[in-house]
């Protein structure tokens, strides 16, 4: 599936007051990939995403590292290009649709703004196009549906005019952060459902973050797992789910509620990741980690490539296993 890079992130470090809460992340999101990056909550996910559209609070930096985005380095950008970036080539969604979106304005309004800003459209030009993108993402009646307000659709049709919005401009990236999180079940699949689908029709590229490991095994074709800021291991979804490598992704993996069986039971990851004052030396996830040796808490472990794409930082995986 993957083919040159359209998005290759190499060595991001992002930080606050000093403190690194990325450190040296590296991966690629390739032509029609989608790249589901996980960890728990702490990890570094919403930061890669922020990071790579340079949307960062005003308090934290991207301290080094680059953002390549179709050859481009998006951190040498000035903000005026990025802006022209953002909600055009690269576009993103996030969990809570009713926070990006704009109250007082209609749905047919925000994507009319959209297609106007970036594209030229005129406006009559842009209305059709605004029904026919709410018509894409199944919004049923969408030549209704365009004058109503974000609060009087349901938290799934938001989530979907959101999706309208960020495909308004035929993206090659999209980035969507948690994008199934607030819906409940049944919706989550539908607007799964419909992302899988998009993705295809458009070859679009995917960044998908989240903590469900359930969404990534249905949506992803690779996985980035991160630990308190630093990739912990990448691999293909299949490898991933069959063999994990990393005492985390293992983890993670048994933390999965079991479909059946009162024998499965769930095992969570004991502790929580660090916080980033506390940052602990060597391996981050050594505190954890019930296979930890002498070596982990001091020296941080290299990347070890297993099979081609499956590549983990665990001193275990190193040749032949145990040091
Ligand atoms: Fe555990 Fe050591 Fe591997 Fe880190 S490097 S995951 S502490 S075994």
């Amino acid at each position: 599936m993957a083919s040159s890079p359209v998005l290759e992130i190499d060595g991001l470090t992002t930080s606050v007051d000093g403190l690194k809460i990325l450190d040296g992340v590296s991966f690629s999101v390739g032509d029609g990939e989608v790249v589901g990056v996980v960890g728990e909550s702490g990890s570094g996910k919403s930061m890669t995403a922020l990071s790579s559209m340079r949307l960062l609070p005003n308090s934290v930096a991207v301290t080094s590292g680059r953002i390549l985005f179709e050859g481009t380095d998006l951190l040498g950008l000035s903000e005026a290009a990025m802006r022209r970036i953002r909600g055009d080539r690269i576009a993103m969604i996030f969990q809570e649709p009713m926070s990006s979106l704009n109250p007082v304005l209609t749905v047919g309004e925000q994507i009319v703004e959209t297609l106007t800003w970036h594209r030229g459209m005129a406006r009559a030009e842009a209305r059709r196009r605004a029904v026919e993108l709410l018509d894409l993402v199944e919004i049923p009646a969408a030549a209704k549906r365009i004058s109503d307000y974000p609060h009087q659709l349901s938290g799934g049709m938001r989530q979907r005019v959101m999706i309208a919005i960020a495909l308004a401009c035929e993206p090659k990236l999209l980035i969507a952060d948690e994008p199934t999180t607030a819906l409940d079940v049944t919706v989550q699949a539908q607007v799964l459902d419909l992302l899988r689908g998009l993705r295809r029709e458009l070859a679009m590229s995917v960044m998908l973050i989240t903590h469900d490991l359930g969404v990534v095994a249905e949506f992803a074709d690779r996985v980035v797992v991160l630990y308190a800021g630093r990739v912990a291991e990448t691999a293909p979804v299949k490898a991933l789910f069959r063999a994990p490598a990393h005492p985390y992704t293992q983890g993670l993996l048994a933390s999965i509620p079991p479909l059946d069986g009162p024998l499965a039971q769930p095992r969570p990851i004991p502790g929580s990741v660090p916080a980033l004052a506390d940052m602990p030396g060597g391996c981050r996830f050594h505190p954890r980690c019930a296979v930890a040796i002498d070596r982990c808490a001091v020296v941080q472990p290299p990347f070890f490539p297993l099979d081609p794409g499956h590549e983990t930082a665990c001193w275990l995986a190193g040749a032949g296993g145990v040091p």
